[in-house]
């Protein structure tokens, strides 16, 4: 087959709408508390059971180029608040389909886009006039504004340890800086997962907890006023890359090579010991001879830490990582106040504690099996995502279609005071924010039309708050229900959506372009670019 080079105009253009749709759709039976799970299976036959948006769209193994731009919208949406990342996959779908609607009509895609900006522009003044403000005290909204992200993440039955954990853990690292509050979860907490006991053996550790164990049982058990070297060379003669042999011709010269190998041992764990430490964490192995002497010295060692925890230790306790044995100076030990080897469920772990100048903290994770503390983990990092945020912003909006419904009137309202074919794209904006509620109608198993009417009745009386119990099947107020979600989440997600889909629109040639950027024809004959140029694209 010779593949297409280069697919232009119309056809350009409705191809990338159909790839964007397609990856909407394969995520819109996932959105909400009742959604479906999907079954992951990759090339391995690994498999991953989960209905985390995120998840799925990164796993999901896709090679069209616009298509591709609604994932990276979805992992922008992941990084930046952690949570919403189903909803922001969906509006793009939504967006798209509605634009193709109006090019259907002969609107020109540069108009939608114009529209569909100053739609979302209106948007986030909307959602300002909607937000409810939230103190970052008030650990009871903090609690249920976890739960709302935990909620249907295969981990409801954990739902309430697992958001007053959350809470715990992000209310524990919030920094007060002038212009606010800030909390950073990626850098300040780490979550250490264990199969092997239930969720109620997690815990919240004030410091670090490292997955290994002391390498010998003769080493103490606890050290107290630690001070931890931390090392990324190895304590033992590194392997050759070329094989080499050594020939021994008599018993004398084999006692003399043994010699000679035990005292470099001795000289490398000397150094070691020189440093004054009384912990060392090594990245690579320490050799079991140098060991014995750093043993013998009352060292507390640990070897083949992970990368990413020696450079959390360096954080949390001020030591620097050495590269070479013969760099270490006293000043570059850290210090904790206490470091000690601890039984947990399924093992042994090292615990760091004590630790004056870092607010690092650690969740340590347990749940049945593997398939289960991975989806506690991924409820658990949305929630403390977007405990975080809303810390930081103190505004919330509530959930289940509610603020959606709003916007979706409001921008309709407004639509109507605006002329000629921008109105037009106003409006289609506006129906597009439709499809939240109304996934989350279907995916429960009611009916949407029934459900969107009594929503729309709701809100043109002026209750704001009313959304969707999916449990019940109800129109409520979302307020009194508890689902609530930070407004970062929204503003971020109709921004990103719109951003996408204003991106594709603007496309109408697709060519496969030379150089490092082509790596080969994706399915239909369309070209793979992974790294298509997004500001050329304007
Ligand atoms: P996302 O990846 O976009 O966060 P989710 O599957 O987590 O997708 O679903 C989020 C949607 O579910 C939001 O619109 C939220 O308001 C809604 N939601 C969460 N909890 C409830 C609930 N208890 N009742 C109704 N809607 C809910
Ligand atoms: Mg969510």
């Amino acid at each position: 087959m010779t593949p297409n080079l280069r697919i232009q105009g119309r056809d350009a253009q409705s191809n990338n709408i159909l790839a964007g749709k397609a990856v909407a759709s394969a995520v819109r039976t996932t959105l909400g508390p009742k959604g479906m799970d999907k079954m992951l299976v990759d090339s391995m036959g690994d498999i991953v059971i989960t209905n985390d948006g995120a998840t799925i769209l990164k796993e999901m193994d896709i090679q069209h180029p616009a298509a591709k731009m609604i994932v990276e919208v979805s992992k922008t949406q992941d990084a930046e608040v952690g949570d919403g990342t189903t909803t922001v996959a969906v509006l793009s779908g939504e967006l798209l389909s509605k634009a193709e609607e109006l090019i259907m009509k002969g609107v020109h895609p540069t108009i939608i886009s114009e529209g569909y900006r100053h739609a979302a522009e209106k948007c986030r003044e909307i959602l300002e006039t909607i937000t409810i403000a939230i103190s970052p005290d008030d650990e009871a909204a903090l609690i249920k504004i976890a739960g709302t992200a935990i909620t249907g993440k295969g981990a409801e039955s954990y739902k309430e340890t697992l958001s007053a954990l959350t809470v715990k853990a992000v209310r524990s690292i919030v920094e007060e800086e002038e212009d606010g509050f800030k909390v950073n979860v990626l850098e300040n907490i780490k979550i250490e997962k264990r199969a092997g006991g239930s969720i109620d053996d997690s815990e919240l550790v004030d410091g670090l907890v490292i997955d290994k164990e002391r390498s010998h049982p003769n080493m103490p058990e606890k050290v107290e006023n630690a001070k931890i070297l931390l090392l990324s060379c190895p304590v033992e003669f590194r392997k050759t890359e070329m094989d080499s042999e050594i020939k021994i011709t008599s018993p004398g010269q084999m006692q003399l090579f043994l010699d000679q190998e035990e005292k470099m041992m001795k000289e490398m764990a000397e150094k070691v010991i020189a440093s004054g430490a009384n912990v060392v964490f090594c990245q690579k192995g320490i050799d079991d001879m140098a060991q014995y002497y750093i043993e013998k010295a009352g060292i507390y060692a640990v070897r083949r830490v992970k990368k990413s925890d020696l450079k959390r230790l360096s954080k949390v306790t001020g030591g620097t990582i050495i590269q070479d044995l013969d760099q270490i100076t006293t000043a570059d030990v850290g210090t904790a106040g206490l470091v000690e080897e601890k039984e947990v469920k399924g093992g042994k772990m090292t615990y760091v504690t004590g630790c004056q100048n870092s607010k690092a903290v650690t969740v340590l994770l347990h749940g049945g099996t593997e398939h289960v503390v991975d989806s506690l983990d991924r409820a658990l990092n949305d929630a403390l995502h977007v405990v975080g945020v809303v810390i930081e912003d103190g505004k919330i909006v509530v959930g289940g279609g509610s603020s959606e419904i709003e916007l979706s009137l409001r921008l309709s309202e407004y639509a109507s005071t605006l002329k000629g074919r921008e109105q037009l794209a106003v409006s289609k904006f506006a129906e597009a924010l439709e499809v939240i509620p109304e996934a989350l109608a279907e995916n429960a198993g009611l009916d949407p039309i029934d459900m969107m009417v009594e929503l729309r009745s709701q809100h043109e009386k002026g209750n704001k708050n009313a959304g969707l119990n999916v449990y019940t099947g109800e129109v409520v107020d979302m307020w009194e229900n508890d689902v609530i979600e930070p407004l970062r989440i929204k503003t971020q997600a109709i921004n990103a959506a719109m951003e996408a889909t204003v991106m594709i629109l603007r496309i109408d040639d697709v060519v496969a372009s030379t150089g490092s950027a082509n790596q080969g024809m994706g399915p239909g004959g369309l070209p793979d670019m992974p790294d298509l140029d997004m500001d050329a694209a304007y």
